[in-house]
């Protein structure tokens, strides 16, 4: 079976975690998401991932209220890493190997980030996944996997949504928006198609790396994307 890229960094918003709650981790979501990376790391193919942080805490929740952003990212970039501890301990108990590694330090709860340590933990066989953002304030988890997918040297990054690729508007507001199955980096930007953020999709087209769109709700997708089935917008240069 032909695999359509071979080293690939996943991007989970903190959303996706919560399921059908408003808030906080769904275990039974968390378990289903780990399963999927499984099953894609069973094909053979090196993930690793970043988690957002968006079902606990935003930055500009805080600022929105008068507070101090940066004091908010902070926050927000913790919520990161309770998410990502989340995820570790799903796909623990599935039996993958898995580590997370932190921008910010915290030693007594996980590893720091380095690029170095990064990648020996992704040539050993682990699925790496990476919390705390960028480290830094005003940016958000879609530019850190930008950023982590260029480190990696990941030859896609995936980002999973809530539905199955790029529209000219959101379907679930507008239902005669256009899906795109193809679009370029420049494209996405000069249409202010909202999937990421303009400094991820910058980065991206920078370091070409196409951008796979997809739905991180159908069990198995990413797996089918992988081995050229499913349903997706590719961004590429
Ligand atoms: N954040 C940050 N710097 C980063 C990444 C994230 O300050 O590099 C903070 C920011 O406050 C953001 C929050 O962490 O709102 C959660 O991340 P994000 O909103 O990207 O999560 P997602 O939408 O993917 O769940």
């Amino acid at each position: 079976m032909a695999i359509r890229f071979t080293r690939v960094l996943l991007k989970v918003s903190g959303e996706a975690l919560m399921g059908g709650q408003g808030f906080g981790i769904d275990v039974a979501v968390a378990d289903r998401i780990a399963a999927d990376i499984k099953e894609a790391r069973d094909l053979g193919v090196e993930i690793s991932v970043v988690i957002g942080g968006g079902n606990i805490f935003r930055g500009v929740a805080v600022a929105s209220k008068g507070g101090d952003r940066v004091t908010g990212d902070h926050m927000g970039m913790l919520a990161t890493v309770i998410n990502a501890m989340a995820l570790r301990t799903s796909l623990t108990k599935l039996g993958v190997d898995a580590i997370v590694l932190s921008a910010i330090a915290m030693p007594e709860l996980c590893e720091s980030f380095s690029q170095r340590a990064a990648l020996a933990h992704a040539s050993a066989g682990r699925v790496v996944i990476f919390a705390g953002g960028t480290g830094n304030p005003f940016f958000t988890t879609d530019s850190a996997a930008a950023l982590r997918a260029a480190e990696m040297g990941a030859t896609a990054l995936f980002k999973g949504t809530q539905v199955d690729g790029i529209y000219s508007a959101d379907p679930k507001l507008v239902p005669d928006a256009t899906r795109f199955d193809q679009l370029t980096h420049d494209e996405v930007l000069s249409k202010g198609l909202a999937v990421m953020d303009v400094t991820a999709v910058a980065l991206a087209r920078e370091n070409h790396i196409p951008i796979v769109v997809f739905s991180l709700h159908e069990k198995g997708e990413f797996a089918r994307i992988l081995t050229g089935g499913g349903r997706s917008t590719i961004v590429t240069d």
